[in-house]
C-alpha cells in the first residue's frame, strides 16, 4: 500500500497515468469521489461525476451526509467531451443507457471500424455503487447481511417494495445485503403487516429461531403501529405486541430508498 500526504485547503498529487497506464481510470475516479486533482493527467474528463451532481460534492469524503444529497433529476449529459469519431469507414455505436447492476448504470460508445474496435468510453456512476457501504457491513457484520423478511399480515404492499431492493436499479446485494429462506441464517428479520392472529405464533417462533445477535425491523405502518388495523379479534397489531423491534420504517408502503436508507441506519448505527 502507498501512503502520501495532501493539502486540504488543494488537494492535489502528480498523476502516475502517463508512467502506468492503469492508473488512468482510478485517478480519474478518485477525482469525481474525493475531488483529488491529478497534476498532468493525459485525460482528465469526469468519468463517474454527471451533471444531477453539485459541483463541490465529493460522495467518498467524511463529510458527505449518509443519507446522501436531496436527489435532483439528472439534467442530460450534453456537452460531455466524447472522442470524436473521424474517417472513411469509422462509425459509432452508442449502448446504453444499461442498468447493470455490478458495473454501475451508464452508458458507452464505441468507435469501430468494421469488426475492429477503435476506442470504447464509459461514462458510469449514475447510481453510485455504495462500497463504502460495503466496507461497513465488512466490518461490522463479517462480510455480509442476510435478512429473513416475514409477512405476518401484510396487504403485500410493503412486499412488492421489499421486492424492488432487489431489482438492478436498487440492487441492494450491491452492498452484501442478500435475503435468505431461513431464519435460521438471518441476522435481521423484516417484519410487514399487522400480526395477524394467525401469524402470532410463527412470528415469535422465527424470532427464536434467528440466531444472537438479531435485530427486528418493523416495515410500514402496519408492522410499526397496527396502521388501519388496528388491534382487534383478527388482529395482534404492531410487531412490537409481539417481540421486541429495533427499528421502524414507516409509509405506506414505504418507498425501496426509504427502506434502504432505513436499512443503511441500522449498519452506521
Ligand atoms: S403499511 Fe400499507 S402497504 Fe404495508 S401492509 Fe400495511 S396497508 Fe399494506
Amino acid at each position: 500500500m502507498l501512503r502520501t500526504a495532501i493539502s486540504r485547503a488543494k488537494p492535489e498529487l502528480p498523476s502516475q497515468a502517463t508512467v502506468y497506464p492503469a492508473a488512468n481510470r482510478s485517478e480519474r475516479h478518485t477525482q469525481d469521489m474525493f475531488g483529488i486533482h491529478f497534476t498532468g493527467h493525459p485525460d482528465n474528463r469526469k468519468w463517474t461525476r454527471h451533471l444531477a451532481w453539485s459541483r463541490r460534492s465529493y460522495p467518498l469524503r467524511k463529510d458527505f451526509p449518509v443519507q446522501g444529497e436531496p436527489q435532483a433529476i439528472t439534467p442530460p449529459d450534453n456537452g460531455y467531451p466524447f472522442i470524436k469519431a473521424h474517417g472513411a469507414g469509422v462509425y459509432e455505436i452508442p449502448v446504453g443507457p444499461v442498468h447493470a447492476g455490478i458495473i454501475e448504470p451508464g452508458h458507452f460508445r464505441f468507435q469501430a471500424v468494421g469488426e475492429l474496435i477503435l476506442t470504447r468510453e464509459e461514462r458510469l456512476g449514475y447510481v453510485h455503487k455504495g462500497i463504502e457501504i460495503k466496507r461497513h457491513i465488512d466490518k461490522k457484520f463479517s462480510g455480509s447481511i442476510a435478512i429473513r423478511a416475514v409477512d405476518a399480515g401484510s396487504c403485500n404492499g410493503c412486499e412488492l417494495e421489499i421486492h424492488a431492493l432487489n431489482n438492478p436499479y436498487y440492487d441492494i446485494e450491491r452492498f452484501g445485503i442478500h435475503f435468505v429462506a431461513s431464519p435460521r441464517h438471518a441476522d435481521v428479520l423484516l417484519v410487514t403487516g399487522p400480526v395477524s392472529r394467525h401469524m402470532q405464533t410463527a412470528l415469535l417462533r422465527t424470532y427464536e429461531a434467528t440466531p444472537d445477535p438479531k435485530w427486528v425491523i418493523a416495515i410500514g405502518d402496519c408492522a410499526v403501529c397496527g396502521g388501519e388495523f388496528g388491534v382487534s379479534y383478527a388482529s395482534c397489531g404492531a410487531v412490537s405486541n409481539v417481540i421486541p423491534v429495533d427499528m421502524t420504517i414507516t409509509g405506506c408502503p414505504p418507498t425501496p430508498l426509504a427502506l434502504m436508507k432505513g436499512l443503511l441506519g441500522l449498519i452506521k448505527a
